[in-house]
């Protein structure tokens, strides 16, 4: 199927410019929306096929849904999110968004949502982005964060795939996710996990994130910003944090990250950083690295930087590693060259300070 146009509804009542300029100046993460959203909707069957359609910019306003929807009893629903950035020259770009529309489709197929036709996804970021490019904050660190999600929009209350399904992106103005770089302290969490073999780990539905919320409660009552998920059947293999993925410098130039097992997420962060690390010559491993591992690397000083990363938080040093039965120091460099590095490389990229030797911006 061919990519629609989207028509372009625009709202009769924007926020006033003195409002907006005043969010703009500081947004933090996830307060405040657009004046317009994306929207397209899909009516059909899993199995056999459907038809997408009433691709449209329109004013931001809540959804009317039946309480007897599908999606506010079986969680059918998936999400993305990246960024749009302002260049200097006022110029707007979008990092790897193709990346994005793959994983949505991949996590669609798990909870049994329509595939999104090729180029749609992409389509309706710009769409919207145009519409609200105003809305792009300006400055260090700063990005409009595009928020697409897929519901299941049909009124049924049987447990079987929707027939109707609505994919919609809303937009919200960033600043710096954890603000400066302080190395954040990780809760181990050994009372929950977040996904097992078999289930939706590396799909980006709204029940895996619901579910982290208990240990996230439980990490911050222990003072950790951040809760860290293992397999306690792989030998407590490290896996991701609530929502980031976890990297490791080795002082011999060697760079580890969790591999994907199918229960955790493949970030595009993930995979941006194993490239940036590849092209400066670190030797990169995907690969199982378990509690053991980074308890020993940290001891004997082998491991001198660990960061997460995401598109939100993009690059963050860890700190700590606590649990309830031990504490692990922060590597000895927590804010070291590796990660310095990575993050100018990726954030530089992003804003166009850096050249996009990688064919990354779109
Ligand atoms: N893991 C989880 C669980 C996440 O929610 C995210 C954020 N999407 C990531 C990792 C990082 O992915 P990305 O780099 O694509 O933002």
């Amino acid at each position: 199927m061919n990519t629609p146009e989207f028509t372009v509804t625009a709202t009769a009542q924007p926020l006033h410019p003195d409002r907006r300029a005043e969010i703009l100046a500081d947004p933090g993460f996830g307060n405040y929306t657009t004046d317009h959203v994306a929207k397209v909707e899909w009516d059909g069957d899993y199995s056999t096929g459907g038809t997408w359609h009433d691709a449209r910019v329109e004013p931001y306003a809540p959804l009317t849904l039946d309480p007897a929807t599908a999606v506010l009893h079986y969680g059918q629903e998936v999400f993305e999110g990246l960024k749009a950035y302002r260049h200097a020259d006022g110029s707007v770009w979008l990092f790897r968004p193709e990346r994005n529309a793959e994983r949505l489709n991949r996590s669609a197929r798990r909870l049994a949502l329509p595939q999104l036709p090729d180029g749609m996804f992409v389509e309706a970021v710009k769409a919207l982005v145009r519409q609200d490019a105003h809305w792009i904050p300006e400055g260090e660190g700063t990005s409009l964060y595009l928020r697409p999600f897929m519901i299941a929009t049909e009124k049924f209350l049987g447990v079987r795939p929707t027939r109707e399904a609505l994919f919609e992106i809303i937009a919200s103005p960033a600043g710096n996710y954890f603000g400066t770089p302080e190395p954040v302290d990780i809760w181990l969490s050994e009372t929950y996990s977040r996904a097992g073999e078999g289930g939706t780990g590396n799909a980006k539905c709204g029940g895996n994130y619901a579910a982290s919320l208990l240990p996230q409660l439980e990490g911050e009552a222990q003072g950790c910003k951040q809760v860290i998920f293992t397999d306690p059947h792989r030998g407590h293999a490290i896996e991701e944090l609530g929502g980031m993925n976890v990297f490791f410098v080795y002082r011999d130039n060697t760079l580890v990250t969790p591999e994907l097992t199918g229960t955790i997420l493949e970030g595009v962060t993930r995979d941006s950083v194993i490239e940036l690390a590849r092209e400066r010559g670190m030797t990169v491993q995907e690969r199982r690295i378990t509690l053991d591992e980074w308890r020993e690397g940290i001891a004997e000083d082998r491991i001198s930087e660990i960061f997460a990363c995401g598109t939100a938080a993009v690059i963050s040093p860890m700190g700590r590693l606590r649990s309830a039965h031990e504490e692990i120091p922060a590597a000895a460099e927590t804010n070291g060259e590796v990660t310095n590095w990575l993050r100018d490389q990726l954030t530089g990229i992003q804003t166009g300070r850096v050249e996009d030797r990688f064919g990354w911006l779109e």
